[in-house]
């Protein structure tokens, strides 16, 4: 009986896994990495990078808070890297302001994620295009959607923080799913984990 408990509940998984890999599709990132302090942005710059649009809450720094110690200079650091620094928030103008002031890179608010809009609005206002551009963010049905929406090269990246309004604790189980479904076609091969500069 357990056994056969067990083989029903492995099938279920592996069809999950079948069903999830073309339901969620448009969710996956082009890659997923734990923090935005750790991708290599020097290769990304050898490879032709110049844009980079960054997702701020818990991306960046925790909910709502400021520069820190630790954002800020990595921030300097890929501006004198050469890179065109952008952040795209759903957030409000004063918060994405102040967040962007003590860099004086560039910024859209109220950004409609994950509408594509204004990830294309984001590297035109630079001047470069979506080729020479990579998104990071730490929300699925948000940031990696709208950014595959626009043919963005997207990097997921894990929450800073684990604390989270109800509401986005709700998403993150629904990411959960995706997740795994994911996280299945990657291993099993269905899922290519794309570097940059391999085709969309
Ligand atoms: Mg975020």
């Amino acid at each position: 009986m357990k056994a056969y408990i067990f083989l029903r509940f492995k099938r279920s998984v592996i069809r999950l896994g079948a069903w999830g890999f073309y339901m969620f599709k448009c969710f996956y990132p082009s890659i997923r990495i734990n923090s935005a302090y750790e991708i290599d942005y020097t290769k990304l710059y050898q490879k032709g990078c110049r844009c980079l649009i960054f997702d701020i809450d818990n991306t960046l720094v925790c909910h709502g808070k400021p520069q820190n110690e630790k954002s800020l200079p990595f921030l300097k650091d890929l501006k004198a890297k050469g890179f065109k620094i952008l952040f795209l928030s759903n957030n409000k103008e004063e918060r994405v302001k102040s967040f962007n002031d003590p860099l004086g890179a560039d910024y859209i608010y109220k950004a409609g994620k994950p509408g594509p809009k204004n990830y294309i609005k984001a590297y035109e206002k630079v001047g470069e295009k979506r080729e020479t551009t990579v998104f990071i963010g730490d929300q699925l049905f948000t940031d990696i959607w709208g950014a595959n929406r626009a043919g963005i090269y997207s990097i997921l990246t894990k929450p800073i923080d684990r604390h989270e309004e109800i509401q986005i604790i709700l998403k993150r189980r629904l990411e959960k799913i995706v997740l795994f479904a994911y996280d299945r076609g990657v291993k099993n091969g269905k899922i290519k984990v794309r570097e940059y500069g391999e085709q969309l």
